[in-house]
C-alpha cells in the first residue's frame, strides 16, 4: 500500500468532535459536490486516510430527491456524470456507490449505516446553506470523525476573512495571496498506484438500498416515479466528467481565441459554457487552470510583481487568457468567497446598504409595464431580446452571460417591487439553468441589484442608482439577429 500526501490543512475542516474510529472497515467518501474522479482534494485526502488506516475506500454519490429544485433536468446531467464515474471507478482499488434515493429522507439512513462501520467519513465543502445545512445534520449524528474538504477554487476559502465589496478589492487581495498556491494542485489521478484492500459492504444494506445502474436510469420513462419536478424536461448538454473534459479541450482549440473581443456576442457565442460542469464538480477549476497554462506555455515566473487590481496584465498570459481567468478566477472565487462568509447571500437584506436605499427610495415608482412572476417564466413579455433569453434559459438549461444580466436587470424594472424581482430571479434561475443553485446564482443575480457594483448615474426611476441596461442599448452593442431567430418560440420550418 503506498502513501498519498494528505491535503493542505487550509481546505480542511473537521466538521464534528466525534473521533476517527481506527477499526472501522473503511474510509467513506461522501460525494456530492465535487463529483468527479480526479483533480479532487476530498477524493485524495479519502485516500490518503485509507492508506494511512490501511483500510478500503468506498465512494459513495447519491443523487436525492429532497434536495431544492429536483428535476428530470438535473437528474439526468448527474446520471450522465455516474455513468462516467463508473466507468472511471471500475478499474480502480475502491468500491463506488452510486446511489439513487427514490423517496425523500431516505438517504440520511443510508448514510448513517455506512457511517457506522467506517472509520471516518470525508465529503465536500461547497459555500450554499441547503448543502451546508446538510452537511452539519449530518455531522452532528454521526458516531465517527466528519472531515470537508475544499475543492472549490485556487485559493482556499478559508484564506478569506473579511468581505470585498467589488471584484477589483477582491482581484488586489487575490493578486497578493494566490501565487502561494497556484503550484497546489490535487492529483489528477489520486488512486493511481494504490494498493487498498477491497471493501465488502452487508448484503442487506445494499438489498435495500442498491447500488444505481446509471446506464438503465437513463432510458426514457426510468425516472418516471422519482418525486421530482418533471416538467423541467432534460437538456441537449451532456453531463459528467468526460463531456466535461471535451467541452474543456474544444474551447482552448477553438473558442479562448475569441474569448477576449467576442464572448459578449450572442450570435457567435465564444463563451465556453462550463458552468454547469463546475456546479456538479464534473470538472475541476485546477483543471481547467493546468490545461490552459499549458497552452499558454505559461509558469509563474511571468506573474507581475506589481498587485494592483489590474484586470488584465497581472497573470502574464495572452490578453484572451486573462479575460477568461477574471471571470473563471476573480469573479468565481468572490462568489464562493462571499457565498461562504454570508450564510443569508440570496436574501435582499444582503445587498450592498447604498443599494438598498437607492431601491427602496424608489420603491413606489410608477411601473409602466408590470409583469406578474407567470408572465416572466412563460416569457410572456412585449420585449423579444428578453423573450428570447428566457426561452434559452427554459429550453437550454443557460443564458448567454452577456444577456442573462440583461434579463436580470428587466426583471428589476418589470416587477411591482425590487424583493419581487429578486424573488422571481432567484426562483426562475435555479429551477431552469443547469449551473443554477450556485454561489454564482446568487452573485450575479445579487448583481443585476448593485451587489459587487458602484453606484451609477444619472439616478433613474425605478432603478435608483443601480447600473441600467436596456434591450435597445444591448441589440444595438452586441449582435442578436440569429439568437432571436433561434429562440423566436417559432418552430423552425427548415
Ligand atoms: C442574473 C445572473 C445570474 C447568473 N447565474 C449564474 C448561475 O446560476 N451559475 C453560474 O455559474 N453563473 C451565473 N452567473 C454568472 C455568469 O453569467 C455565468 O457564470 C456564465 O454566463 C456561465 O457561462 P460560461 O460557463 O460560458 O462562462 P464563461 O464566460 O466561459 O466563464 C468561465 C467561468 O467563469 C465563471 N464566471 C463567468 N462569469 C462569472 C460571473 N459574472 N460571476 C461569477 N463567475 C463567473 C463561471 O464559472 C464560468 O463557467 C449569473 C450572472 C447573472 C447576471
Amino acid at each position: 500500500m503506498s502513501a498519498l500526501a494528505p491535503v493542505d490543512p487550509l481546505r480542511l475542516t473537521t466538521a464534528n468532535h466525534a473521533p476517527i474510529h481506527p477499526a472501522g472497515d473503511y474510509v467513506l467518501y461522501w460525494m456530492h459536490s465535487a463529483r468527479r474522479p480526479g483533480y479532487n482534494f476530498a477524493l485524495q485526502q479519502a485516500a490518503a486516510m485509507a492508506c494511512q488506516l490501511q483500510v478500503g475506500l468506498v465512494v459513495f454519490e447519491p443523487l436525492v430527491c429532497d434536495e431544492p429544485y429536483a428535476s428530470l433536468r438535473f437528474h439526468h446531467f448527474v446520471l450522465q456524470g455516474m455513468r462516467d464515474n463508473q466507468q472511471a471507478f471500475a478499474t480502480m482499488p475502491i468500491l463506488y456507490y452510486p446511489w439513487l434515493e427514490t423517496k425523500a429522507g431516505e438517504w440520511n439512513d443510508l448514510l448513517s449505516r455506512l457511517a457506522h462501520k467506517a472509520c471516518l467519513v470525508i465529503t465536500d465543502r461547497f459555500p450554499t446553506t441547503p448543502v451546508d445545512s446538510r452537511v452539519k445534520t449530518v455531522a452532528n449524528s454521526l458516531p465517527v470523525q466528519l472531515q470537508t474538504v475544499d475543492s472549490n477554487g485556487l485559493l482556499p476559502l478559508q484564506l478569506v476573512e473579511r468581505d470585498y465589496p467589488t471584484a477589483y478589492a477582491f482581484r488586489r487581495f487575490l493578486q497578493k495571496v494566490l501565487p502561494a498556491f497556484l503550484n497546489q494542485h490535487p492529483l489528477a489521478d489520486p488512486l493511481q498506484g494504490l494498493t487498498l484492500p477491497q471493501p465488502k459492504l452487508p448484503a442487506e444494506l445494499l438489498r435495500r438500498y442498491p447500488i444505481a445502474d446509471p446506464h438503465a436510469l437513463l432510458r426514457p420513462g426510468a425516472l418516471d416515479a422519482l418525486p421530482i419536478d418533471h416538467r423541467i424536461k432534460p437538456v441537449g448538454v451532456e453531463g459528467g466528467a468526460k463531456a466535461a473534459g471535451e467541452r474543456l479541450l474544444d474551447f482552448l482549440c477553438d473558442d479562448l481565441a475569441g474569448y477576449d473581443l467576442q464572448r459578449n456576442q450572442p450570435d457567435s457565442d465564444r463563451t465556453s459554457r462550463l458552468a454547469p460542469y463546475l456546479h456538479f464538480g464534473h470538472l475541476s477549476v485546477h483543471e481547467i487552470f493546468s490545461r490552459l497554462a499549458e497552452a499558454e506555455g505559461w509558469h509563474a515566473g511571468r506573474l507581475a510583481l506589481e498587485t494592483s487590481g489590474r484586470r488584465s496584465g497581472w497573470w502574464g498570459m495572452s490578453s484572451t487568457a486573462e479575460a477568461f481567468l477574471d471571470e473563471l478566477v476573480t469573479w468565481r472565487e468572490l462568489a464562493y468567497a462571499f457565498c461562504a462568509r454570508t450564510p443569508d447571500y440570496s436574501s435582499y437584506e444582503s445587498l450592498p446598504t447604498w443599494a438598498q436605499h437607492s431601491l427602496n427610495h424608489h420603491a413606489d415608482d410608477l411601473r409602466p409595464v408590470l409583469y406578474s412572476p407567470a408572465q416572466f417564466e412563460e416569457a410572456a413579455t412585449h420585449d423579444p431580446l428578453w423573450n428570447a433569453a428566457q426561452r434559452q434559459l427554459r429550453e437550454d438549461g443557460r443564458i448567454h452571460g452577456y444577456l442573462r444580466m440583461l434579463w436580470g436587470k428587466k426583471i428589476l424594472e418589470w416587477s411591482l417591487t425590487p424583493q419581487l424581482a429578486l424573488n422571481t430571479m432567484l426562483d426562475l434561475n435555479d429551477r431552469y439553468a443547469l449551473d443554477g443553485r450556485n454561489p454564482n446564482s446568487y452573485s450575479g443575480i445579487g448583481w443585476c441589484l448593485g451587489r459587487f457594483d458602484r453606484a451609477w448615474g444619472p439616478e433613474r426611476e425605478i432603478f435608483g442608482k443601480i447600473r441600467y441596461m436596456s434591450s435597445e442599448n444591448t441589440a444595438r452593442k452586441v449582435s442578436v439577429k440569429k439568437y432571436l431567430q433561434r429562440y423566436s418560440g417559432q418552430k423552425s420550418l427548415f
